[in-house]
């Protein structure tokens, strides 16, 4: 999958290399499982895959904000040694969520997928 293209492909299944493979086992097995993992990470976002473009250019950044999203964003981080100020409501915490490159400090309420959309369509 080349996340550059977002959601605006067809989807492709990722797929083993039949003509190469580890002469180590271990090895292979992790590359087979690492294959499945993808895969299954996809398998509910399939549908979201089409070919058939956008009418205009803000259709086309929300489709790719939302592949973003489906595919990077991870609510539950934490950094036990540094607190900073919650972007929703300016207390101190210790977690924060993170997508695309992006760490947003954030409190138990306001990390939410919704909150974090917000703070990242600002940027
Ligand atoms: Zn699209
Ligand atoms: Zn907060």
């Amino acid at each position: 999958m080349n996340p550059a293209q977002g959601y605006c492909v067809a989807y492709r299944a990722a797929a083993l290399d039949t003509e190469i493979r580890f002469k180590d086992s271990a090895k292979q097995a992790e590359l087979v499982a690492a294959v499945a993992a993808e895969n299954a990470k996809f398998a509910p976002l399939v549908a979201n895959f089409h070919t058939d473009g956008h009418a205009t250019a803000k259709e086309a950044q929300d489709c790719y904000q939302k592949y973003i999203f489906d595919t990077q964003l991870s609510l539950d981080n934490e950094d036990t040694e540094h607190e900073a100020n919650c972007l929703g409501c300016n207390t101190w915490t210790t977690k924060f969520a993170s997508v695309d490159g992006f760490n947003f400090p954030l409190c138990d309420g306001h990390r939410t997928r919704h909150f974090v959309e917000t703070l990242y369509a600002r940027n």
